[in-house]
């Protein structure tokens, strides 16, 4: 999965070319700066990359998806639809602009069941934003239908899902606006930072003003430049900026390196009738930072977890149904709306409502899911041994409770 996994001179390079001019900040010092701006640099890197017309680099994913919610002009009075299976960044980004995250159901591909989206919609709902969670895509045709359906918004949340495509396009790049990661796990990292991806200009405008205190950008002269709205400090500095533009140049190598070790292991995986895979979409499209797979019932599940977990090989492999931060079984602090500010009662309610609803059928996919993730640093014996020793725990398990192995 992550990119920090072959730090290398690239980025330490990259890094350098900063450390030597001491301009830390990614706006403005045009002349001490001596031509060098990574920032600017990795947008662009960005756009070519992905396919997308325009860039915004963040602090951070979380900061992304915020700034794409202030951009789409979500908030007040507004609902979210986003899966229970995602990282609390969703949920956090949505509650950060005053909207009501509504937790959909998510299906055997891990992501929004769009089914389960189009009985969540209300005169209320402004966007959909699905997470393609674990290196793997949404059903974005179906989504896109309903968004277009029902004129709401599709932001894309692709911060784990850098490099996978959908029919051909980018992931990320598809809705009216999509966000990457590159906090430290991620495929590519900058240590921390994300970025916007959007083919529409409004939006692009909006997102550069609103990580930069409002600043319309115009001039060179930044105590000259007006603000036609209030922004943030979401910005990312030219040292994380550089990592970024290092490991960018090297991202077709982790990907192929992924792609490769996800095929050996799966290889090893599928060998077991009882095991079902994760349904992908469009399956070439899978950047293969994780396998994910089923067992056939939750009580098996939680015994082959425990039976890694004894043999020292869970690390790695991830139940996330028992999980603290990705699933909503575990986010009591959302489903008691616990906010450090006070929240305005009606909005307190509904988030306490939407938090609390029945989510059987997500419990049903998820309580029987385990996801592996993929290192880059793996050589084939290190797979071979490691889908060994999965194989041997399954097949025991399933043995004891007399299912074909
Ligand atoms: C990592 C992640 C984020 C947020 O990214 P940070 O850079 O850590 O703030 C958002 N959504 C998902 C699905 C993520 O995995």
């Amino acid at each position: 999965m992550p990119g920090f996994e072959l730090w290398s001179d690239k980025e330490r390079k990259e890094v350098n070319d900063v450390l030597e001019t001491g301009i830390l900040m990614r706006y403005g010092f045009d002349g001490p700066r001596k031509g060098i701006w990574k920032a600017k640099e990795l947008e662009a890197a960005v756009c070519q990359t992905f396919g997308s017309k325009y860039a915004q680099l963040t602090s951070s994913g979380t900061a992304a998806l915020t700034t794409a919610m202030g951009a789409l002009g979500i908030g007040y009075g507004d609902e979210v639809i986003t899966p229970s299976f995602t990282f609390v960044a969703s949920f956090e980004a949505i509650l950060s602009v005053g909207a009501v995250p509504v937790l959909v159901d998510v299906d055997d591909t891990l992501t929004l069941a769009p089914d389960a989206v189009r009985k969540a919609i209300t005169p209320k709902t402004k966007a959909i934003m699905p997470v393609h969670m674990c290196g793997s895509m949404a059903d974005m045709d179906a989504l896109l239908f309903i968004c277009k359906e029902h004129s709401l918004f599709l932001l894309e949340d692709a911060c784990q899902s850098i490099g996978g495509t959908y029919k051909g396009k980018h992931l990320g790049t598809i809705g009216d606006a999509g966000t990457f990661s590159f906090d430290f796990v991620k495929t590519m990292t900058c240590g921390e930072g994300g970025v916007i991806m959007t083919n529409r200009e409004d939006l692009y405008i909006k997102s550069d003003g609103y990580t930069d205190h409002g600043h319309d950008h115009k001039g060179v002269d930044r105590g000259a430049d007006l603000h036609p709205f209030i922004g943030y400090n979401y910005r990312i500095s030219e040292l994380h900026a550089a990592v970024g533009l290092a490991q960018i140049k090297r991202l077709d190598e982790f990907l192929s390196l992924q792609k490769k070790n996800h095929t050996q292991l799966k290889n090893i995986l599928a060998q077991i009738p009882a095991i079902s895979f994760r349904r992908i979409p469009d399956p070439a499209g899978d950047s293969c930072s994780f396998i994910s797979w089923f067992l056939p019932t939750e009580e098996i599940t939680k015994a082959v977890v425990a039976e890694m977990k004894a043999q020292g090989i869970l690390p790695g492999n991830f139940y996330w149904f028992d999980n603290n931060w990705h699933y909503i079984r575990k986010w009591d602090h959302l489903k008691n709306a616990d906010t450090l500010n006070s929240l305005h009662p009606d909005l307190k309610a509904s988030v306490m409502e939407q938090a609390n609803k029945d989510f059987s059928a997500s419990d049903d996919v998820m309580s029987r899911c385990i996801s592996t993730a993929i290192s880059l640093l793996w050589n084939e014996e290190q797979i071979q041994e490691k889908g060994e020793k999965m194989v041997n725990v399954i097949k025991a398990v399933l043995n004891k409770h007399q299912i074909p192995a």
